[in-house]
């Protein structure tokens, strides 16, 4: 953690102010024209080392998206079209820059929601929604199933606040050599957590049955591994060379 002292005396969303105005100074530091960053439209001698084990090439200097981040912003401008196209958007645990970039979209009727994340804009417990059925016709859900304590209860209310055409748009880390999800024993504290699974909040790790759970919850899925630029010098110079896969989500017909 960068600033580990104010923690204990600064309100979380000074503490994230703080963090981007970091993160700005550390893409001057980095400036150059080797990469560049499609969410925050800047270049930089290189992208930073991020992830256990350590990944090069992962971080943006001054937005801290990953690659990740990068994929979903080029999914939703090339193959969603969210710069134009009048969506109803629910982002959970929203990722600071991609919310500015949607937040400036005049054609989004755009809002973020999280239980914890002090620049979310309603507080909300992914596993009792306060919105209606078939209230959104776009959900972005990156990395947030696996740190919620019953996921399957999330994904059906995920589907239950969609439209019928609706898409839920889901990216999680599934293991390829792990055949059923494990879930973490509850008596885990937040530390030991952290030390098994590099995360203070997670629950489980995702295998080979992701897919099947999110149907058994009245979901449809689609998997996309998603390659917009094909050459090795564009996916180096975009930072997209960890493959992520998108999981596009749509509710099964209601009775
Ligand atoms: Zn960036």
């Amino acid at each position: 953690m960068p600033f580990p002292l104010l923690k204990k005396f600064l309100p979380a969303s000074t503490r994230l102010s703080l963090r981007m105005l970091y993160w700005r100074v550390r893409g001057v530091v980095y400036a150059g024209n080797k990469v560049y960053c499609p969410l925050c439209e800047t270049s930089f001698s290189t992208f930073l080392p991020f992830g256990v084990p350590e990944r090069q090439q992962a971080m943006c200097p001054k937005c801290n998206t990953v690659e990740r981040h990068r994929l979903l912003w080029l999914y939703l401008k090339h193959e969603l079209h969210i710069e134009t196209k009048p969506y109803k958007v629910l982002h959970m645990a929203p990722e600071p820059v991609l919310q500015d970039r949607l937040k400036q979209l005049p054609n989004l009727h755009y809002l973020s929601a999280d239980l914890t994340a002090a620049n979310a804009m309603q507080k909300v417990d992914l596993q009792q929604l306060p919105f209606s059925n078939a209230s959104f016709d776009l959900i972005l859900c990156s990395h947030v199933l696996g740190h919620v304590p019953d996921d399957l209860q999330a994904m059906r209310e995920l589907s239950r606040v969609l439209t019928l055409k609706g898409l839920l748009l889901l990216q999680d880390h599934v293991y390829p050599n792990l055949a059923v999800t494990e879930e973490f024993p509850d008596s885990l504290t937040a530390q030991e957590r952290y030390k098994l699974y590099g995360q203070p909040d997670r629950q489980r790790n995702y295998g080979q049955d992701f897919v099947e759970r999110l149907e058994q919850q009245e979901l449809q899925v689609k998997v996309v591994e998603y390659t917009p630029f094909t050459s090795e010098e564009e996916c180096y110079k975009l930072g997209l060379a960890y493959r992520e896969r998108l999981y596009l989500c749509s509710p099964k017909p209601r009775s």
